[in-house]
């Protein structure tokens, strides 16, 4: 007898046949119907039991959580709900589950007590719709370099420089954290240390992409990366996912393009891929918006806000008007704003990316040409003098999704800007390298996973598009 997975019952198309089916019980009632669900689909399918001919044994193991095995006679179903059902014929319980302590009951349970119980969560049908998403997502960001020519580069995960400049870093040593070899002037002496030099888990791949940009033309990476960030905000994880195009001979005008041609191509992908978990989520965030005061709740739905992002063009702002834009904005008149914009040159906090992207232009925003003082050495230097060729993404309800910029290709500018940050040459010696040899423009941009999950899913916390979160003092799983 052949196997199916649950969803492929559910088609219908092995009507009246002899079906194998296993998965997990999310229900069984009336001592007749289990709903059965085995993650292929957010459905379950409906077994209906003979309780004369199961022995009464079988039948008290038929519980929540159990795994079981059911062999049976796929048939339409008479009662509502469901078009199909299995008759079941013999059932034999691979696994059972104890009623009493079994976490994941039939009924509503908060995120924040699936976090506690991240290994059993993705039983239940809304992470199980998020994981599936996350799934389909990763799968056409893969599919969409693929047919735009790009390479996919595997970029360190262990890395040597400490010049990324992206966030505080996890150290990666194997000498021992009580009794560490010391020199001279008592510092600990990573010459010891197992790669003989101070190493840490990478906090972006980006520096390593640009060499293999400078040789295959377009590569992008896709792969964990850690920040140790001390900021538990429902946007930050400590290990977190990023996709980091990069590509010779691209532009900043250019690397907008990309990636928003990227971004509006994979959400397409998961609305054409993704139907059903989507409807499920975007009900659950109705669901959720319920409980919130009406001018909190958004105008649209998810599947609306999906498509919206799909039909309309980012909006392209320089850093300069978006500054004049917060000036002059109510938030900062009658100083509602945290932070308040006073002057050109103030890094812009995530209230005011969400009033620009939120309130003022109701539309995913790319911000661009940013202040040099508040960005990484490697963006290309404007003609100005005063700002870089960076640009960031700002999406609704999430703020910055992606951070990029055109890189700067010429030695003499970015030896200055090395210096002028204090950081020495020799440890960027690689990279000044591909400015020596054959340099050329390029850019590149690193967008978040977990936040672009987010976003598509309607999650509002970071912890529950990520299989096992890690945040400070969060790492059980
Ligand atoms: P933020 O200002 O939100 O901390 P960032 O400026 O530090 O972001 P970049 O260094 O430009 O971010 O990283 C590229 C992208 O990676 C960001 O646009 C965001 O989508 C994502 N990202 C950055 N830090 C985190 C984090 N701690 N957890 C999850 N995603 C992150
Ligand atoms: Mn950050």
């Amino acid at each position: 007898m052949k196997t199916y997975t649950v969803n492929e019952l559910l088609k219908g198309e092995q009507l009246l046949q002899q079906v194998k089916v296993n998965g997990w019980i999310r229900t069984f009632r009336s001592n007749r119907f289990i709903a059965l669900n085995d993650g292929s689909t957010l459905n379950n399918i409906q077994c209906v039991v003979d309780f004369e001919d199961t022995p009464e044994d079988t039948l008290k193991k038929l519980n929540t959580g159990a795994a079981v095995c059911i062999e049976g006679t796929l048939v339409e179903s008479q009662g509502k709900g469901q078009k199909y059902e299995v008759q079941v014929e013999r059932i034999e319980v691979l696994g059972t589950s104890d009623p009493e302590t079994y976490p994941i009951q039939p009924k509503k349970h908060s995120l924040e007590f699936l976090r506690e119980k991240a290994h059993l969560r993705v039983r239940t049908n809304t992470f199980s719709a998020v994981m599936r998403v996350r799934s389909a997502l990763s799968f056409a960001i893969h599919q969409y370099f693929r047919d735009n020519g790009f390479y996919y580069v595997h970029t360190p995960v262990i890395t040597g420089s400490d010049a990324e400049g992206a966030g505080e870093m996890f150290r990666v040593s194997t000498l021992d954290a009580k009794n560490p070899p010391l020199t001279e002037d008592g510092k600990v002496d990573f010459k010891e240390d197992f790669f003989g030099k101070e190493t840490n888990l990478t906090v972006s791949g980006q520096l390593e992409a640009e060499a293999y940009a400078m040789a295959l033309g377009k590569v992008y990476t896709f792969g964990p990366t850690f920040r140790a960030e001390n900021s538990n905000t429902s946007r930050h994880l400590a290990e977190f996912w990023m996709i980091e195009p990069e590509v010779a001979f691209l532009d900043l005008m250019g690397n907008m393009d990309l990636a928003e041609d990227f971004i509006k191509s994979v959400i397409r992908y998961v609305l054409d891929h993704c139907r059903e978990d989507l409807e499920f989520l975007e009900q659950r965030l109705l669901q959720e918006e319920k409980g919130k005061p009406q001018n909190e709740r958004s105008e649209m739905s998810l599947i609306e806000k999906l498509h919206f992002v799909l039909d309309n063009n980012f909006k392209r702002v320089s850093y300069t008007e978006a500054i004049e834009i917060l000036k002059r904005s109510k938030p900062n008149k009658k100083k509602k704003f945290q932070y308040i914009i006073e002057e050109w040159g103030a890094d812009l906090q995530s209230e005011h990316e969400r009033y620009l992207v939120e309130k003022h232009f109701n539309a995913p925003v790319i911000l661009f040409d940013y202040p040099a003082k508040i960005k990484a050495f490697y963006m290309r230097m404007n003609e100005d003098g005063n700002t870089v060729r960076a640009m960031d993404i700002l999406f609704p309800g999430i703020g910055e999704i992606v951070g990029g910029s055109q890189r700067e290709e010429r030695l003499d500018v970015l030896k200055e800007r090395v210096a002028a940050l204090g950081i020495p040459e020799e440890e960027l010696w690689w990279y000044l390298d591909l400015r020596k040899f054959g340099t050329a423009v390029h850019s590149g941009f690193g967008l978040g996973f977990e936040r672009l999950v987010l976003f598509v899913t309607g999650m509002t916390n970071i912890r529950d598009v990520i299989p096992f979160p890690r945040t400070p003092q969060n790492a059980e799983f």
